[in-house]
């Protein structure tokens, strides 16, 4: 029986993975031997872990483990849901797990994740329980199950129109370096982009054409009388802390019951459950399908990370949104000097223009969106998986590019539900970036 065999040294390599982890990298390779014969008995339900006491599961596939208030699945139940073969590195800490289509790799005691490619920030750090790697259920299934399955996400309809929201305004200059100001940049950046999303049939509504200030609840009613549309707002960013700080982050709003990205000292003993919105997995998917866009198309960018936050535009928003910050103005030795930069700023626009063409197809075509690597392949005119002459791969459609080389999916059931939360309460909006 090949898949008992793969499933118990799966189990058996994250199980001893603090104890031994080249015992565990040698034996992940033996089951990945195993694994193509593994592939025609998919539908084998995984068996529980033997250490873990379960609690009432979602469904057979879930094993969920409760360490103290907060419900966990253990990255072996992880691996097999989603057919990734698990690997530990030299350090013992960190875990990847990789079918060749999608990669996750998580480090032990850390919120910090690396999702296909690019940085993301989870609610709660992985933590070790009984010998295993455990990941919070509400990031599975608000962080990592949008970007494993995002064709498995609740649709909003159609994306007719894009709400596009330059930061600051008018006597609000946001963040400013010796070059220019954030009010202005981010003003360019949206005129740059409507041009560019309109001849790709998008409609365009602008919170501000000019520099002027826009109470930040007036740019979310904008938004929300927009019909069919998503909410991007355009910022840059600024630190006295780190001057050397760079690069690009993107925020989306934080899930109710958890921490935002710049909680740091609540994400382990976080108790306060705040208001999500209905549309928080789609401006999830969308911050992510747009992020891979842009650091795809700038080498040179550091990636800070899909974060969470409850800033007011993302907070009283009622349709997908999100918020860009493209670069620091505080550093000056390149993200100052190239966000000064008439070109820098037009490549910017298409980045996010290409980014909400792919959140478009995967809404409405469920194509699969198009990950960094392959926009750096593309870019460097390498040949890679997405052969861009013919229409991407549908994800409901099993393909050479969708078909991971290892064991498939094996089933359709839907990831972990958030745990139930207490009433919505009406907190205060984190301050605007
Ligand atoms: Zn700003």
């Amino acid at each position: 029986m090949n898949v008992p065999r793969f499933t118990c040294l799966l189990i058996a390599g994250v199980l001893c993975l603090s104890l031994s982890p080249i015992s565990f990298a040698a034996k992940s390779k033996s089951s990945s031997k195993s694994s193509k014969s593994a592939k025609s008995k998919s539908s084998a339900k995984p068996s529980a872990t033997p250490a873990a006491k379960p609690s009432p599961t979602p469904n057979n596939d879930w094993q969920v483990i409760k360490v103290g208030p907060r419900d966990y699945l253990s990255l072996d139940n992880v691996a097999k849901f989603y057919g990734l073969i698990g690997n530990v590195d030299s350090t013992g800490k960190s875990v990847v797990l990789n079918n060749g289509r999608n990669q996750l790799q998580v480090t032990l005691d850390s919120r910090e994740a690396i999702v296909n490619g690019i940085r993301n920030w989870l609610c709660f750090p992985v933590i070790a329980h009984d010998n295993k790697f455990l990941v919070s259920r509400i990031d599975l299934a608000k962080t990592i199950e949008p970007q494993l399955r995002p064709h498995m996400i609740q649709r909003s309809g159609k994306v007719q129109t894009v709400v596009l929201d330059p930061g600051h305004g008018g006597f609000d200059k946001g963040a400013a370096s010796a070059f220019g100001k954030e009010k202005d940049f981010a003003l360019d950046v949206a005129r740059q982009l409507r041009p560019l999303l309109q001849a790709k049939g998008f409609k365009v509504v602008m919170t501000r054409e000019t520099d002027v200030f826009i109470p930040l609840e007036v740019r979310a009613r904008i938004a929300n009388a927009t019909k069919d549309s998503v909410f991007v707002s355009i910022h840059f960013n600024a630190t006295g802390s780190n001057p050397s700080a760079t690069g690009f982050e993107i925020f989306s709003l934080t899930p109710r019951g958890a921490p935002s990205t710049n909680d740091e000292s609540l994400a382990l003993h976080f108790v306060n459950m705040q208001a999500g919105s209905p549309m928080e997995a789609q401006s999830f998917e969308l911050a992510a399908v747009v992020y891979h866009s842009m650091c795809g198309h700038f080498l040179e960018e550091f990636d800070r990370g899909i974060k969470r936050a409850r800033f007011a535009v993302l907070r009283r928003t009622q349709i997908p949104a999100i918020l860009v910050e493209g670069g620091f103005l505080s550093e000056v030795s390149g993200d100052a000097k190239r966000i000064a930069e008439p070109e820098f700023r037009k490549q910017l626009a298409e980045s996010i223009c290409t980014g909400l063409e792919g959140y478009r197809a995967l809404v409405e075509k469920k194509q699969r969106p198009m990950l960094v690597a392959e926009y750096r392949a593309r870019a460097a005119g390498e040949i890679t998986v997405v052969d861009l002459a013919v229409p991407p791969a549908r994800l409901d459609q099993p393909t050479a590019v969708s078909n991971p080389p290892f064991i498939p999916i094996v089933n359709s059931a839907p990831a972990p539900a958030p745990p139930a939360t207490p009433p919505q309460v009406n907190p205060p909006d984190e301050p605007e970036p």
